[in-house]
């Protein structure tokens, strides 16, 4: 299955310049939505997973369903000031736009190896400041799952060392 005809290529969305993937089309479609997080499933499957953290709101959709179904937790990764408990934070530069980034300070246990998961890798900025995260907290970072990669952005490069899973490459 080419999960790519499934992919909605937006032009000039949410500004002009910005060729938008967008994944809604996949996720409506029960049949390859699962067969997405199965085929994630399969490429994670040499690494000890503890625990999947995803970035707010489409590494939800990522991260959740791959943890239950790799029988591991999933915590969330949320903009400023939506987490309810005690919170660490990190600012960030997006593709388009600044942002900063939470998790709860009880997230992760010291030790715990945590794989990333989120829809879409660009420039890496939201992946490295997760990464950033999850290391204050103590965990360890064991690889990024992601269904689509940007190429051309690189964001590979600001994940040295991290293993970097993808269903799909746009350049
Ligand atoms: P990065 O931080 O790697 O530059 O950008 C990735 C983040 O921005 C992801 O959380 C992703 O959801 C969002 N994003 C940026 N561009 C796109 C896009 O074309 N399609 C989708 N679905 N998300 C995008």
């Amino acid at each position: 299955m080419d999960f790519k005809d499934y992919i909605r290529v937006v032009p000039d969305f949410p500004q002009p310049g910005i060729s938008f993937k967008d994944i809604t089309t996949l996720l409506k479609n029960g049949e390859v939505y699962r067969k997405a997080i199965e085929e994630l499933k399969t490429m994670v499957s040499d690494l000890k997973i503890d625990v999947i953290a995803g970035p707010e709101a489409r590494g939800f959709v990522v991260g959740a369903p791959l943890a239950y179904a790799l029988g591991v937790g999933f915590t969330p990764i949320r903009k400023s000031g939506k987490l309810p408990y005690e919170t660490i934070e990190v600012g960030y530069d997006l593709e388009y736009g600044k942002d900063r980034l939470a998790m709860h300070t009880d997230a992760i246990e010291k030790g715990q190896n945590v794989l990333i998961a989120d829809d879409l890798l660009a420039t890496g900025g939201t992946i490295s400041t997760s990464v950033n995260l999850i290391r204050q907290l103590g965990g360890n970072v064991v690889g990024a799952a992601f269904m689509i990669e940007l190429a051309d952005l690189n964001g590979r490069s600001k994940l040295d060392g991290i293993d970097v899973f993808t269903l799909m490459k746009y350049e």
